[in-house]
């Protein structure tokens, strides 16, 4: 069946997906109760539905289509990649030239010693490796009761087993037994919601000394690494105060405890630098990323580490027992070489530095004055705006926590926007390729949802 020649009617697409497919993240009865939006193409920053509307993607697909959509550079690698070699593995003491070419370019982007590239198919399997890489890095220096990572609670790191388990999703913990074992989780530096009286660079000290205080706890023979987003994403964008991370990496490097930066979201420019921990000024061991390394135009993740970790496996690792079968995948190899020889041609991160991200920062605070905002926070092209009855008293909806966020969220959806809510943290991440025109269209569009927002909640008494 041709569904780009023939498309279907919406409402027999729609009876099909809710007959047959279940989305992730997703509560498919109450889903299919309302029928899915059938999205059926795109072109640079903008999506098209089956019924023709016209969507600005606030989001950049889920966080990775930095490089915006219909990107023929990349369309034409892969072509070309898969008439050459669609795919072949790198387990059999073989390799091939876009795998290649894409690690020593990722080393090459990299900041510091992080020079060597493993490779998986997702931001999930990124996390497996890192969990199973590090453990292995200690046992194979002779220390194999370095097993725990400390996480943050509200953090995100995937979908599977180790990266939810990583995660501090409470909601994703109560399903599927998890965590598994020699995981802990300290508080995030979410200075908005729990940083109470503190200003917000005391708070962040605080925040990360609880590190400190968790490996003294467990102690430092027993911990492996710590990971965190630099920024968290999927939370609700938490920016940390500036004094946070570099307080980290001293309390890592004082109890040799391996420090892994998840740029998965950060990475490829979305700060305003190729990485976060760029941005935030600290130097990460091991890195996962995905998402903007492909920009989302085939699934491709990889954790890269610095030489001493490499050296490690290599030297005294012996045989590493893990791999994915798309590891190195040659077709989503060349979509993201195609996708980094855009952000270098384009200069995508100091445009994002010095051009569209103060450019969105300077709109995006104008929203701060409206009536229902409580704080706006921006990095880069990564966004948050808080809503709340009572902007001095950062107080959060006597409401179920969510209840507003999704009428703004569906507001904006009616509106032309995608724009995504975390509770009531409404959250932006454009691709880096959005115009000064279109980031003015899309505050104004944030503007009409958060006035139809507070209209609705009037309306239905909400506070
Ligand atoms: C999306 C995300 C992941 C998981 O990546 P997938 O490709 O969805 O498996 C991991 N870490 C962070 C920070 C993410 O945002």
């Amino acid at each position: 069946m041709d569904y780009i020649a023939n498309l279907p009617p919406t409402h027999v697409l729609q009876k099909k997906d809710a007959a047959h497919h279940l989305h992730p993240f997703t509560d498919t009865q109450s889903l299919n109760a309302k029928g899915t939006r059938i999205i059926t193409r795109a072109e640079g920053v903008y999506l098209w539905d089956s019924e023709g509307n016209k969507i600005l993607d606030g989001m950049a697909g889920l966080w990775c289509v930095n490089v915006g959509y219909g990107r023929k550079e990349i369309i034409e690698a892969v072509h070309r990649q898969m008439q050459q070699l669609p795919y072949y593995n790198t387990f059999f003491q073989t390799s091939h030239p876009p795998a290649i070419a894409l690690a020593e370019k990722i080393a090459k982007l990299a900041p510091g010693d992080l020079d060597y590239v493993f490779f998986a198919g997702s931001g999930s399997e990124a996390n497996d490796t890192v969990v199973r890489m590090v453990r292995h890095y200690w046992a194979s220096k002779g220390k194999p009761t370095k097993k725990t990572i400390i996480s943050r609670h509200n953090a995100y790191h995937g979908s599977t087993m180790a990266g939810a388990s990583l995660g501090g999703m409470s909601a994703m913990h109560a399903q599927g037994g998890l965590p598994i074992p020699d995981i802990t989780h300290i508080n995030q530096p979410y200075w908005y919601a729990e940083g109470g009286d503190m200003d917000p660079a005391e708070f962040g000290l605080a925040r990360a000394r609880e590190l400190e205080q968790e490996i003294e706890r467990l102690g430092a023979d027993n911990v492996a690494a710590f990971i965190g987003e630099p920024i968290q994403g999927a939370g609700g964008v938490i920016i940390p105060p500036e004094t946070y991370w570099p307080e980290i990496q001293r309390i890592c490097r004082e109890h040799d405890i391996l420090l892994v930066a998840d740029e998965v979201i950060c990475g490829f420019g979305r700060t305003g630098h190729w990485f976060g921990s760029q941005t935030f000024g600290f130097k990460p061991d091991l890195m996962p990323i995905a998402k903007g390394l492909s920009s989302g135009y085939l699934p491709i993740g990889a954790v890269v580490m610095s030489e001493d970790v490499a050296q490690g496996f290599i030297t005294h690792g012996g045989e590493f027992c893990h791999g994915f079968t798309y590891s190195a995948h040659p077709s989503a190899c060349a979509a993201a070489l195609a996708n980094l020889e855009i952000l270098e041609s384009e200069r995508l991160p100091a445009k994002v530095a010095t051009d569209t991200g103060p450019y969105l920062a300077e709109r995006w605070q104008t929203l701060a004055e409206h009536p229902l905002v409580g704080e706006t926070r921006i990095c880069g092209l990564i966004g948050a705006l808080e809503l709340s009855p009572d902007k001095k008293r950062r107080a959060p909806f006597e409401a179920e926590r969510g209840t507003v966020g999704t009428i703004c969220r569906d507001h904006c959806f009616a509106t032309g926007l995608v724009m995504r809510h975390v509770g009531d943290t409404m959250v932006i991440s454009p691709p880096l390729v959005i115009s000064h025109s279109e980031v003015d269209e899309l505050i104004e569009k944030v503007h009409r949802a958060l006035d139809l927002t507070s209209a609705d909640i009037a309306l239905q008494g909400i506070k």
